[in-house]
């Protein structure tokens, strides 16, 4: 198999020296817990589906005759509603017919946009560690990933923000900004925020932001889009989706709101990727926005106690972990477990699932292969708070059981 980005697919690590496709690393954690009996802690996915109503209303759309292709840019509903929610939560004011455009999940936002914008020769600088495919789409584009760490300290995973201002210069084209940030839970402060702003603008480069966890924020944080600060509306793509924020990743409905030259490059991209999707789930998902306040505070509080339990118990077996402010993860710090045979973090991540019944994943996947945060992090693991509080209970129990370390 040849792959017309190998070259580029092999610098980033994203396929095996004999060209064979790797397996995420979230696919075989999950294969492993299956296999070991073991609490799934890795894959970052809900073990309780979105509410009723919203299922119903997208069965509703099925039965009325929502089965053929949606119009490119989106059913007009679910536009109008999500320029409604970008109104009323933030003050963003985009037009639904040229400056919201509905895609095959924020994954695919994120691919169009940069697929779009950047090609060879050009730079897109994201944060590290980072979410998985962002590296593969910058390979496909074949630009060049330049990273930003994310620096554990006394608060948080916060940006170097040395690092930042050195990292983008003329040839950056594109800064793919993730907040709430995933895996390390960061809500990027105001400073952050404003420096991500600042170099953006020194270099008049466009911003994407990946914004899935906006709702799920704890501790009184809130999330702020990049798009509303000063000079960032017209060079700012907002990404986000329903998958996060109403517990139906499979749904795959997310959208991507910016200027309208900017969303017009996105889509000449997208209109040859899927085209269209998710008609029957299109209109639920307007509804949704519309009318689901109250589901996405429930979910929200009810994280935030899931987070306290899973920090808690992480904290009681021994981990360094650090409390997220937002998104479904806990980052924790194995060094105290770490052994001859299982001397990092992936080792560990692999080793644990027979050792003590517990799945995660290694926080060395979301990083480039020697980079400084692969190295600062490379005793790291995540673990995942989005599952029902007795399987929560059963990990922790798990971990802090002696002997079985
Ligand atoms: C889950 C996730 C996505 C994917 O969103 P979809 O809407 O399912 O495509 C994108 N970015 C981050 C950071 C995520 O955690």
């Amino acid at each position: 198999m040849t792959l017309r980005w190998r070259a580029a697919a092999e610098a980033a690590g994203l396929v095996s020296p004999d060209g064979s496709t790797r397996p995420t690393i979230f696919a075989e954690m999950t294969a492993l817990a299956l296999r070991t009996g073991a609490a799934n802690l890795g894959q970052g996915f809900p073990d309780a589906d979105g509410p009723q109503w919203i299922r119903e209303a997208a069965v509703r759309a099925i039965r009325e005759g929502a089965n053929q292709y949606a119009p490119g840019r989106g059913i007009p509903e679910l536009r109008s509603a999500v320029a409604e929610h970008q109104r009323r939560h933030y003050g963003l004011d985009p037009d639904p017919e040229r400056e919201v455009l509905v895609t095959a999940g924020a994954t695919e936002g994120i691919a169009a946009a940069v697929l779009a914008l950047t090609g060879p020769g050009d730079e897109v600088v994201t944060l590290e560690p980072f979410y998985d495919s962002y590296a593969a789409v910058i390979a496909m584009a074949g630009a060049t990933h330049v990273t930003v760490p994310l620096v554990a300290d006394a608060g948080g995973f916060r940006v170097d923000a040395a690092a930042l201002e050195s990292a983008v210069g003329p040839r950056t084209r594109l800064i793919l900004v993730n907040s709430p940030h995933n895996p390390t839970g960061t809500v990027l402060s105001p400073e952050e925020l404003g420096a991500i702003a600042s170099a953006a603008r020194r270099v008049d480069a466009v911003v994407v932001t990946d914004e899935v966890y906006e709702h799920l924020t704890f501790d009184g944080l809130s999330h702020t889009p990049l798009a509303t600060l000063p000079g960032m509306a017209e060079r700012t793509l907002s990404v986000s989706s329903a998958g996060k924020t109403f517990s139906l990743t499979g749904w795959k409905i997310g959208w991507v709101t910016g200027p309208a030259d900017l969303i017009e490059a996105v889509l000449a991209v997208k209109q040859f990727l899927t085209y269209t999707g998710g008609a029957p789930f299109q209109p639920a998902i307007a509804r949704a926005l519309l009318e689901g306040g109250r589901d996405i505070a429930e979910l929200r509080d009810s994280l935030a106690e899931r987070r306290d339990l899973l920090l808690d118990g992480l904290r009681a077996a021994g981990f360094d972990a650090v409390s997220p402010g937002g998104t479904y993860f806990v980052c924790a710090d194995a060094s105290p477990f770490l052994t001859p045979e299982a001397p990092h973090g992936a080792a560990f991540a692999r080793a644990l699932p027979e050792r003590s019944g517990v799945a995660c994943v290694p926080v060395s996947a979301f990083c480039r292969e020697g980079s400084r945060a692969a190295t600062a992090l490379s005793s790291w693991v995540r673990f995942t708070f989005v599952k029902d509080e007795q399987t929560l209970r059963t990990a922790i129990e798990r971990l802090a059981a002696p002997g079985r370390r």
